[in-house]
């Protein structure tokens, strides 16, 4: 999972890029990288760390062009040295006929072999780890003459997740996989077009929602506006098997931020109706004298435990301080952390809150579990006299191929144990989770237009 972005603007583009970024900075938060064109020359500049940190005012300083992409990194496959790590940051640099070319992707690919071989045999040379490069290898060595003929050439040959933004010369080309698996959408402000992996990063840019790249699109920005070679919008790359939406369901339990809308349907609505759900289904006893109180985990539990307390009458309480100053998503770091370390260092219930009562618990998901047992741990030692774990999405016992770091079933706790042993893993008095029916009817999509792999083992794109 990353961020991705990409803007034409009729002014120097490049804070633009990196105030986008700062809007998709919850996408990824191990490296940022950003790429301007002016149309003949293009600057780039990537590193480790939050985008504040890769793009102080003294570097953003030095771009200047009308055209740019920016990404911020979160690694799922490879990538766990430090010198992988920085190697693996986007935007990627190709050429095409002697034209360099730049590309971010958020997703992942499958069955790279083939490609992989393709592109070494036409003479590409590989340097990292990431999947990402078997478009770039693919695009620099086409024989085609244009380059939007040769992505057209290659991308039905690529299998997987993936939205793309990619900067050629005074372009901005964006891309969406066949799925829509992963998010893409378009928006404006006075001077700027902008594609975005999330809605929210036209907040901090004063930008508004156009639409969504639709599954299978392609889209090309320049200085004359949307889709000047194309002709009229949606064109659509993608033959067969036909574009299908298949969104990543998980993007509405964990990833994407409340305030973006993706494909129609506003995050933070899935995850309070899911808290209603929750409530409904699998409530929780109300007992005066016990004095119960429904907090979350701050942050990936909130809206669920507004839409819990709303639903069951049981008040709403600030349980849990996060300190902001580590600032990572706990999902989101590499897989060598120590996250259960990380918990003590990032929560601290509150005594005031927590002591004497019940306590309802709220979390999106429960993936490895080793967030659940310190939380509970923690709120037992200031005083909660119980603690009832709600969980806003199903158990999840299947792997994500598609671009979430969920790559082993070994890691996965509801994989090998049943609902019961993971509550007496997580030391709960109760644990409960949404039952997929409930997802499906709080995204507000179809089933058939979601993608529930991890969930349901049924996955849009299977591995060969
Ligand atoms: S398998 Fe799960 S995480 Fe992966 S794309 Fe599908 S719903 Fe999303």
């Amino acid at each position: 999972m990353c961020g991705i972005l990409g803007a034409v603007s009729n002014r120097n583009v490049a804070r633009e890029i990196r105030l986008g970024l700062y809007g998709l900075q919850h996408r990824g938060e191990q490296g940022a990288g950003i790429a301007i064109s002016n149309g003949q020359h293009c600057w780039v500049h990537k590193g480790r760390g939050l985008v504040t940190q890769v793009f102080p005012d003294e570097v953003i300083e030095e771009a200047e062009g009308n055209f740019g992409i920016g990404y911020t990194r979160y690694s799922t496959v490879g990538d766990l040295t430090e010198k992988e790590m920085f190697v693996n940051i986007q935007p990627f640099q190709g050429e095409f006929h002697g034209e360099s070319f730049q590309l971010g992707h958020n997703g992942n690919l499958v069955d790279l072999e083939e490609s992989r071989k393709e592109a070494e045999s036409k003479g590409y040379q590989f340097k990292t780890t990431s999947d990402t490069e078997v478009i770039v290898g693919l695009l620099s060595v086409s024989k085609k003459k244009d380059f939007i003929e040769a992505l057209l050439d290659v991308l039905p040959k690529l299998k997987g997740a993936f939205s793309l933004v990619i900067l050629y010369k005074n372009k901005v080309i964006g891309v969406r996989d066949r799925f829509g698996i992963r998010p893409l959408c378009l928006g404006h402000n006075e001077s700027s077009f902008i594609l975005a992996s999330e809605s929210c990063a036209f907040h901090t840019i004063k930008g508004r929602l156009l639409f969504d790249i639709q599954p299978g699109e392609i889209i090309i920005l320049d200085e004359n506006g949307i889709n000047s070679q194309l002709g009229d919008r949606p064109f659509i790359w993608a033959s067969d098997p036909k574009p299908k939406l298949q969104l990543c369901i998980f993007e509405l339990v964990y990833f994407a931020r409340p305030d973006s809308v993706i494909d129609g349907q506003p995050v933070y609505f899935y995850r309070r109706k899911a808290g209603e759900f929750l409530a409904e289904d699998h409530p929780v006893e109300v007992d005066e004298e016990k004095n119960t109180i429904v907090i979350a985990v701050p942050d990936s539990g909130r809206y669920y435990d507004l839409g819990f307390s709303q639903a069951s009458g049981i008040p709403l309480e600030e349980g849990i301080f996060r300190n902001r100053y580590f600032a990572t998503r706990t999902f989101l770091t590499p897989r060598n952390t120590d996250r259960a370390a990380l918990q003590e260092l990032k929560f601290r219930p509150l005594r005031k809150v927590v002591h004497g009562k019940r306590v309802v618990l709220i979390e999106d998901s429960v993936i490895r579990a080793n967030v659940a047992p310190t939380i509970v741990a923690m709120l037992r030692e200031e005083g909660a006299i119980e603690v009832h774990l709600r969980v806003g999405s199903s158990p999840i016992c299947f792997t994500c191929h598609l671009g979430i770091d969920m790559a082993t079933r070994g890691e996965l706790i509801a994989a090998s144990l049943s609902v019961e042993e993971v509550r007496k893993h997580i030391q709960a008095d109760t644990l409960a989770h949404l039952s997929q029916e409930r997802m499906i009817e709080a995204s507000g999509f179809k089933r058939e237009d979601l993608s529930m792999g991890c969930f349901t083992g049924d996955y849009p794109v299977t591995i060969d």
